[in-house]
């Protein structure tokens, strides 16, 4: 009886946890992945890309910044491939890095390695470029789940031309992307060293909960909070582009050199380059290592073509996606479990539900202009959704 009333006294007893570092929820590869991560790597990769000076597209010098990058990816006994392409009589290449996983769903950690004419552009983007390049040796030695491509886009400056090239190229191949997380202007910090800037777009804020809950489990390796927001001006807007996701990094501060002949490696914070290294690549560890049990895809009307009464009849070189007399949608849920149904959005409101293959969608509605179309696919407890932009004259 005695025994029993200290049990019970036992278990009525406040125990209180505290969630810190040294808790269950700490992953040994992600931990060791940013121990990994250090200050000698960053200023290494950061020192020679300022040497090469300003390398604006098209320069001599931006193509020996390319081969560079492309011998630091191949050192690593990465898989690797420069990607060309041509937009308003400028051309340029990406050097595009594959880790290749157990599955054949993408995820990319990208930067830009063009600069602006008269900077050298340590910060815009050589910064950037130095966590693609860290994050690559580090996570070379180890294997995941998804495959996960390291890329450097060039024709930034000009308007995200290479990046807009890579993923039309994608989508065009019906790759699997499940999110970019591009970095671009990250090595600035004379006050602010213990913030980050993550932008994203209502359907990739999810990777931004994923950064922040890395920085939580994390806290005293990492040393960052995240501060959201929703800022276009990087190559991660051309993924948005195509129904794809992803998120932006970028300092908290503003840099006053950016685009001047003053970003320079003597005005980059070498300890807080390498604490945004350390987030971005467990974020992008943790992420190719989450099973995905559920992708929403919509397949038409294709992205970049003028559709007539729901067929296309013109196809269009940029992003653009225009509808005229008919708005049909169909969506493709790729899920190993049973489909469940698949809602209709447009511009956020509801509209319909399909139940049954093909989850094809007529919009009973005149509208004009810029609007969005959403699918959202259901399976037993979890959903996704995939928003596309388009111009209606319906
Ligand atoms: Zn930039």
């Amino acid at each position: 009886m005695k025994k029993f009333a200290i049990a019970i006294a036992l278990i009525l007893l406040p125990v209180h946890f505290y969630p810190t570092d040294s808790d269950a929820k700490i992953d040994e590869k992600i931990s060791e992945i940013i121990d990994s991560i250090n200050e000698e790597t960053l200023l290494f990769y950061e020192n020679i890309l300022a040497s090469f000076g300003p390398h604006p597209t098209g320069s001599e010098t931006c193509d020996m910044v390319a081969d560079f990058i492309f011998n630091e990816f191949e050192k690593e006994g990465l898989k690797v491939e420069y990607q060309y392409w041509e937009k308003n009589g400028i051309s340029g290449k990406n050097v595009i890095a594959t880790l290749q996983g157990k599955t054949d769903f993408i995820l990319i950690i990208s930067a830009h390695y063009d600069t602006v004419e008269v900077s050298p552009g340590a910060d815009d983007d050589s910064s950037g470029v130095a966590v693609v390049l860290t994050s690559a040796k580090i996570l070379s030695k180890y294997s995941f789940l998804h495959t996960i491509k390291f890329v450097a886009f060039s024709g930034e400056e000009q308007g995200l031309y290479g990046s807009e090239y890579f993923a039309r190229n994608s989508y065009k191949r019906g790759e699997k992307i499940i999110g970019d997380i591009q970095l671009d202007g990250v090595g600035y910090a004379v006050k602010e060293d213990r913030k980050v800037r993550i932008s994203s777009n209502s359907a990739s804020k999810w990777i931004v909960d994923m950064a922040e809950q890395i920085a939580l489990d994390y806290k005293s390796k990492i040393d960052l909070e995240i501060s959201r927001h929703d800022y276009m001006g990087s190559d991660h807007k051309s993924f948005y582009n195509y129904g794809y996701e992803g998120v932006f990094f970028l300092e908290y501060e503003f840099n006053p050199n950016y685009h001047t002949s003053e970003d320079t490696i003597e005005h980059i914070n070498i300890n807080y380059l390498t604490k945004i290294c350390k987030l971005a690549s467990a974020t992008l560890a943790k992420i190719a290592d989450e099973s995905i049990d559920i992708m929403t895809r919509i397949v038409e009307p294709e992205i970049g073509g003028i559709y007539f009464s729901g067929r296309k009849i013109i196809e269009l070189d940029g992003h653009l996606t225009i509808l005229i007399g008919k708005i049909k949608v169909r969506a493709e849920i790729i899920s190993s479990k049973e489909v469940q149904r698949v809602d209709f959005y447009f511009d956020n409101r509801f509209y319909g539900t399909v139940y049954e293959k093909p989850y094809e969608f007529t919009y009973k509605i005149f509208a004009f202009l810029n609007h969005k179309l959403r699918a959202v696919g259901y399976i037993e407890g979890k959903s996704d959704d995939n928003e596309i932009s388009i111009i209606c004259f319906i």
